[in-house]
């Protein structure tokens, strides 16, 4: 990439939460190769972040490559619309396979927050089906669901965009965010608010929506199985449909394949996206159970309300398909505990420096909590300097690497994270 690359990028292409008038800077990069992102100048960086929860496999993998290749030489695209092909059913085989009990019925979308419009889209239509006029959602604080619209307004109300589009957004119903530790004693007190809302709500209320056991960006925090059970049981009580977004948790990223199993529990309604395809193209799927889709096929419509132009892309549900069986053959299991076992011994000891607040890791993410926000722009390139690619924002700095990556590469990554949290230059005072 010229030099005159760059600067077209910076006059013209926007980047994820960034502006056009004083873009952060970006690093060019050009090939990417295992867990390995190589620069336009060479410089190699080791990935720690999986390219935001996709890239499980590690990148440029040749079974992923040749499943794509070969579904090219087939055809790449086909409408979904009265047409099927071998790759969505291998794919949705697979997913019902997978996935937690219940689960019969696959619909395939875009992306993430396209999976979760369309698992809120599923909720609304049940209940009108039922005859019932139920509108609002129950979710957590400190949730994230994704960037559109109906995702946006079951992200947590402080710290994403609902100041912005207040009045635009439909106001639904958050429960103070779970405190009793993944690990740590469950406090039977945590799931008071949310089950004062349930009680109080349950005949307006659509369904529950939740990312099970971690939730992400909206502060990387990791619950006690307990309330996720919890959660369960009142939904059952009250009649309450329940989504889990497993969008970043799904396909073994917290030491079981879904996050529900840390629970024993099975939601009524799933969304599946990022790591589906193993971090090659955008892909999500949301399942229900055969009760949910035979509620909503029955209802006034007589069939659900959605169908984007690229549903079910050949290419994406081949690649998608050969990702599953890569996780089939079960190393993903040894890896991931392998990876939570060194960033244990690696990050718990940065408890004691004084810019720590908190240090979390369960199975292959490791998160490290500052006390004061991360100087971005700063911390990015003192990291890049130091040949590893991570990603923090706000107070969080943190790791999700492809499960593939070998013991001293995520020693790189973690001895940066530690020299990171030596220097308060790198962070906002
Ligand atoms: N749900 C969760 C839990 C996520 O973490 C994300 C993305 O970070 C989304 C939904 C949205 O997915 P996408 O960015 O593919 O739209």
């Amino acid at each position: 990439m010229t030099p005159s690359d760059l600067a077209f990028d910076r006059e013209h292409i926007w980047h994820p939460y960034t502006s056009m008038s004083k873009p952060l800077p970006v690093y060019p990069v050009v090939a990417a190769q295992g867990t390995t992102l190589i620069l336009a100048d060479g410089r190699e960086l080791v990935d720690g972040m999986s390219s935001w929860w996709a890239a499980i496999h590690g990148y440029n993998h040749p079974r992923l490559n040749q499943a794509m290749n070969a579904q090219i030489a087939q055809m790449s695209h086909v409408m979904f619309g009265g047409m099927t092909h071998p790759s969505a059913v291998a794919l949705c085989r697979k997913l019902v396979t997978m996935t937690p009990e219940g689960l019969e019925c696959v619909f395939l979308a875009d992306s993430g927050s396209v999976a979760v419009e369309v698992s809120m889209k599923m909720a609304l239509q049940y209940w009108q089906a039922r005859g019932e006029r139920r509108q609002r959602f129950l979710t957590l604080r400190n949730g994230y669901h994704g960037d559109t619209f109906a995702a946006m307004s079951v992200c947590d109300p402080q710290n994403s965009m609902h100041s912005l589009y207040q009045g635009y957004l439909p106001s639904h119903l958050f429960a103070t965010a779970p405190t009793s530790r993944f690990a740590g004693q469950w406090q039977e007190e945590d799931i008071d608010d949310f089950a004062g809302l349930i009680r109080q709500h349950a005949n307006e209320l659509a369904a529950v929506i939740l990312e099970p056991i971690v939730q992400g960006a909206g502060g990387m925090r990791f619950y006690h199985p307990g309330y996720l059970q919890r959660v369960r049981e009142l939904c059952d009580r009250h009649n309450v449909l329940l989504i889990a977004d497993e969008i970043a948790t799904g396909f073994g990223r917290t030491g079981t394949l879904f996050a529900c199993e840390h629970a024993g529990i099975s939601p009524d309604i799933m969304c599946v996206g990022k790591a589906l395809t193993g971090g090659t193209m955008t892909l999500s799927a949301t399942l229900t159970t055969r009760e949910v889709a035979n509620i909503i096929s029955n209802g006034e419509a007589g069939c659900f309300m959605h169908g984007p132009t690229f549903m079910g892309n050949p290419l994406a549900c081949a690649v998608a398909s050969e990702s599953l069986a890569i996780l089939q053959e079960n190393h993903w299991q040894q890896q991931v505990a392998a990876m939570e076992t060194q960033l244990r011994s690696a990050l718990l000891p940065l408890q004691e420096k004084e810019l720590v607040a908190d240090i979390r890791v369960l199975g292959a993410i490791g998160v490290v909590e500052s006390r004061l926000p991360v100087n971005m722009a700063r911390l990015q390139a003192f990291f890049v300097e130091r040949g590893v690619w991570i990603r923090p924002f706000g107070k969080l700095i943190y790791l999700m690497p492809p499960y593939v990556i070998q013991p001293e590469a995520l020693t790189r990554l973690t001895d940066a994270i530690a020299e990171a949290v030596e220097q308060p230059a790198l962070f906002l005072s």
